[in-house]
């Protein structure tokens, strides 16, 4: 009985619907998926209504990007109210300045010559730079998404841009407030984890994503040992994004069913 308690769909940068990735986690025989998609909500209840028909549990859950001057910080709300104004006005910030960024590197990429189709980035707030880097290899600019990233997109690079974000307190506070639980996503993407831990426990942090394609056995051991000493849950997922990360498989950290059975049973105490 395996679970991925953190993946993307078409409604943020996923390329399979939310109706899709649950029928693919059925195929792949997972026990329950969370939805994680960036700076929305708005594919839970599809996949929820998805998951009913085809006996897959779904777990409705978000990831926000915070603030943060040492890296990724980002941080999985698991069993959000996708109705509750905390998260719906974090969420439509945070798209709104993910659109006015998508917007600024694109003019930033006319400056340098190279264009892509506008449109799109007018007015949908959930594309980012996933979809930028698409755009680019459609439009015969680079020959992968990889390759996008490395020569215009990734941060240090020609066109990069940074976003702004809501700090590490609010984003968790959206969470809680919306009576999910607060979880930091992949630790090794920001320089310090132990210091990071330790301040955003201080700021209602509840749990800390353990297992990840990235991890190694030391990074697990390092951040259940950093769970023990803060009492945290422990999380794991894959981050499946579909065609735009093709080397990451969902389901392909093996979560035993158990990591989520234990989120439940403590969800209430948690958020209380
Ligand atoms: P954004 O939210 O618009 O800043 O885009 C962040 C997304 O881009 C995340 O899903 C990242 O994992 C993804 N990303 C960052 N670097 C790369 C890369 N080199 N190749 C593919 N995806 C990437
Ligand atoms: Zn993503
Ligand atoms: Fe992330
Ligand atoms: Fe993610």
């Amino acid at each position: 009985m395996l679970v991925d308690l953190h993946t993307h769909t078409t409604c943020s940068d996923g390329t399979l619907s939310p109706e899709a990735l649950v029928q693919y986690a059925k195929e792949k025989s997972l026990e329950a998926i969370a939805v994680t998609d960036h700076d929305t909500t708005a594919g839970n209840e599809r996949a929820i209504q998805e998951g009913l028909s085809v006996g897959v549990e779904v777990v409705p859950g978000v990831e926000l990007s915070a603030e943060c001057d040492r890296g990724s910080l980002h941080i999985l709300g698991f069993f959000v109210d996708s109705e509750s104004p905390s998260i719906t006005e974090a969420t439509a910030f945070l798209q709104e300045k993910r659109r006015e960024r998508n917007i600024s590197i694109i003019e930033i990429l006319e400056d340098m010559g190279v264009f892509i189709e506008k449109d799109p980035f007018l007015h949908n707030a959930y594309l980012g730079r996933p979809h930028i880097a698409r755009a680019l290899v459609d439009a015969g600019h680079c020959e992968t998404i990889d390759e996008s990233f490395e020569k215009f997109l990734k941060r240090g690079a020609s066109a990069y841009v940074e976003r702004k974000k809501l700090s590490e307190q609010k984003t968790i506070t959206s969470i809680a407030e919306a009576g999910g639980i607060p979880v930091l996503a992949h630790p090794v993407t920001v320089s310090d984890p132990e210091e990071t831990v330790e301040r955003l426990c201080e700021r209602g942090l509840k749990g800390i994503e353990i297992y990840y394609p990235t991890h190694t056995d030391k990074d697990v051991a390092r951040f259940t040992s950093l769970a023990e000493r803060y009492g945290l849950f422990v999380t794991g997922g894959s981050d499946f994004h579909g065609l735009h990360k093709p080397h990451i498989g969902l389901g392909c950290v093996n979560v035993p069913y158990r990591v989520l059975q234990e989120m439940k049973e403590h969800w209430a105490t948690f958020t209380s």
